[in-house]
């Protein structure tokens, strides 16, 4: 039995694995020239950096179990969190109950009820009930005005833009408080953020290698450009690689792990109602521009940006969370930004992005000079974030395809929870599985 896998992020990868454990051989297609997908890394000196931030929670175990089994448990090291929220021209710690005490943005039956519903949240385990309300109609009812307006109003419109922030189901904010205090100790007062030794290339690189000495193959610079259908039956695939080269190769099975709106693009018309609910799905961009500093920037890893004046909405700063010198003593700051394909930001070049932020860097830090800037790189990733509405768990495509021995994983099948590494990692363990059981 041969599986062709469309895609070496984390899903694809860990299906391939998964199939592999099983004496299938799969071979993988990625067009870009490396692994990782989303989470892949690039070299900032001579060290590999995430092109976007990455960390993990403590309640990653699917992804922190996969390390184990194939032996690089010992590389992750797990660091206290720093977070905060920059506003009103101040950045305030965010991390403990005390901090929750001291916001001065909110009076203090504000600040009450902002830890009192996060905990309400944090308990709920029944994420269904939610099921029909969006994330900002509950924060506005349950938090109030003036805790949407400071803290989780900004945060929303910041991920999701203007056009989207009013959409989004209550599960997405559900999960996300859930994971946050998932990877908190029991005395709530720190928070654990997992980042492998030698960066998150690690994980895909050493996947890479155990598929390969399983006889599975991982091809680079090589994209799908068809998906082959006769009678029904997915068979095949059409290649191009980036030499311009074009190849037909055939398969008994296919897993696609690409975004909903490259899907259909790779195949015959497919039934209507299966489409509808991939087109369904519209993802958020993000754009990232990296900068080398040789100072630091803030004394926070994670800045939430609540301050609309400012076109950039999280500044993460790495080296507050991996110590510098590790990239030779310099120091890296991200600065995120979540936004629809066709938002004027999103289409400026690097030099263009990087002058629109800098004269807002001051507002942060007001010593801030761009004499500090050693380097600076531009990154874009297209199906970022899937906006995920209400009642979403009767819309989910299936990850079987209408189309007999074609399946798909990818980001908009990840519910109640929010995209992440572990989730594509459990999610391509679990199609494997259906695929096998499908194989006989
Ligand atoms: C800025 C940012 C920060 C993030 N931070 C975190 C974090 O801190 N922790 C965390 O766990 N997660 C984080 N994530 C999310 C995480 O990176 C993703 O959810 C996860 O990597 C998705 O993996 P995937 O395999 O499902 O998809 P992808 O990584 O998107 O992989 C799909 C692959 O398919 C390839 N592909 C597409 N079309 C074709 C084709 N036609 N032919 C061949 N190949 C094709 C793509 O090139 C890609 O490599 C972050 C994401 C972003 C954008």
């Amino acid at each position: 039995m041969k599986v062709g896998i469309i895609g070496a992020g984390a899903a694809g990868l860990a299906a391939a694995y998964e199939l592999a454990l099983n004496g299938i051989e799969v071979v993988v297609y990625e067009k870009a020239s490396f692994v990782g997908g989303q989470a892949s890394t690039f070299n900032v000196g001579s060290t590999p950096l995430e092109r976007g931030y990455h960390h993990l929670f403590t309640s990653d175990t699917d992804i922190l179990g996969l390390m184990s089994e194939i032996d690089i448990a010992h590389q992750m090291e797990w660091h206290e969190s720093k977070v905060g929220i920059f506003y009103g021209g101040q950045i305030y710690n965010l991390v403990t109950p005390m901090d929750l005490l001291k916001f001065k943005p909110l009076n203090i039956i504000d600040r009450i009820r902002l830890g009192v519903v996060t905990m309400i949240l944090r308990w709920k385990k029944d994420w269904r009930s939610l099921e029909n309300i969006t994330t900002d109609a509950w924060i506005k009812r349950w938090a109030g005005k003036r805790v949407y307006e400071v803290v989780w109003g900004p945060l929303l419109r910041g991920k999701f833009g203007d056009r989207h922030y009013n959409e989004i189901g209550m599960p997405w904010f559900w999960g996300k408080i859930h994971t946050r205090f998932a990877s908190r100790g029991k005395n709530m007062s720190k928070e654990l953020l997992g980042y492998p030794k030698g960066s998150f290339g690690e994980i895909f690189e050493t996947l890479q290698s155990k598929i390969e000495n399983m006889g599975g193959k991982v091809i680079l610079s090589t994209g799908v450009d068809r998906i082959i259908v006769e009678n029904g039956r997915a068979v095949g695939l059409k290649l191009e690689s980036l030499s311009g080269g074009k190849l037909i190769e055939k398969f008994d099975a296919i897993l696609s792990t690409t975004p909903s709106f490259i899907f259909p693009k790779l195949l015959p018309k497919m039934p209507d109602e299966y489409e509808k609910r991939l087109t369904d799905v519209q993802y958020m961009s993000a754009v990232l521009i990296i900068l080398i500093l040789d100072r630091p920037f803030t004394n926070v890893y994670w800045l939430n940006v609540a301050d609309r004046s400012i076109p950039f909405v999280g500044v993460i700063e790495h080296t507050n969370m991996i110590d510098s010198s590790l990239y030779g003593g310099k120091h890296i700051v991200y600065l995120s930004n979540y936004l629809t394909a066709d938002h004027p930001l999103y289409q400026l070049d690097h030099d263009q992005l990087l002058s629109e932020y800098l004269p807002h860097l001051k507002k942060i830090n007001q010593d801030f000079d761009k004499s500090w800037i050693e380097k600076s790189y531009h990154h874009k990733v297209g199906a970022a974030q899937p906006i995920i509405g209400i009642n979403y768990s009767q819309r989910i495509p299936s990850h079987v395809t209408p189309f007999d021995r074609l399946y798909l994983a990818n980001t908009t099948q990840i519910y109640p929870e929010d995209r992440g590494t572990n989730y594509s990692v459990r999610m391509g363990r679990k199609v494997a599985k259906i695929l096998l059981r499908d194989l006989g």
